[in-house]
């Protein structure tokens, strides 16, 4: 399944359920995106299944793909996603982790 057609099946869901549905509430969503992550890094540190470990960073990708849905409804993330790794792809080594060579200079 494409991303475009897991935001089709999140809006039908978010629907159904009558979660919130508007603009204004992309907040909530990214804001529960991140309550998932700490449950996702919670069952990582528990030692939890792989399988509980997945369902929890699917939580994470189900509101990160709603919040997008109602944020940037235009954008076509299955093409976002291209775009941007290619854009990641061509960047340096290590890209954003300037520290880590850092810290190899400097031994305390
Ligand atoms: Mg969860």
């Amino acid at each position: 399944m494409r991303l475009e057609e897991m935001k089709k099946e999140i809006e039908k869901l978010v629907l159904e359920k009558g979660f919130y549905n508007k603009p204004e509430d992309v907040p909530k969503k990214l804001l529960f995106a991140f309550i998932e992550l700490g449950e996702a890094s919670d069952a990582w540190k528990k030692g939890n299944s792989e399988d509980e470990m997945a369902e929890e960073l699917i939580d994470v990708i189900f509101y990160v793909l709603d919040a997008s849905r109602l944020a940037c409804p235009s954008i076509d993330m299955d093409e976002m996603f291209l775009r941007k790794l290619e854009k990641n792809t061509k960047r340096e080594y290590q890209y954003g982790e300037g520290h880590r060579a850092k810290n190899k200079e400097h031994t305390y």
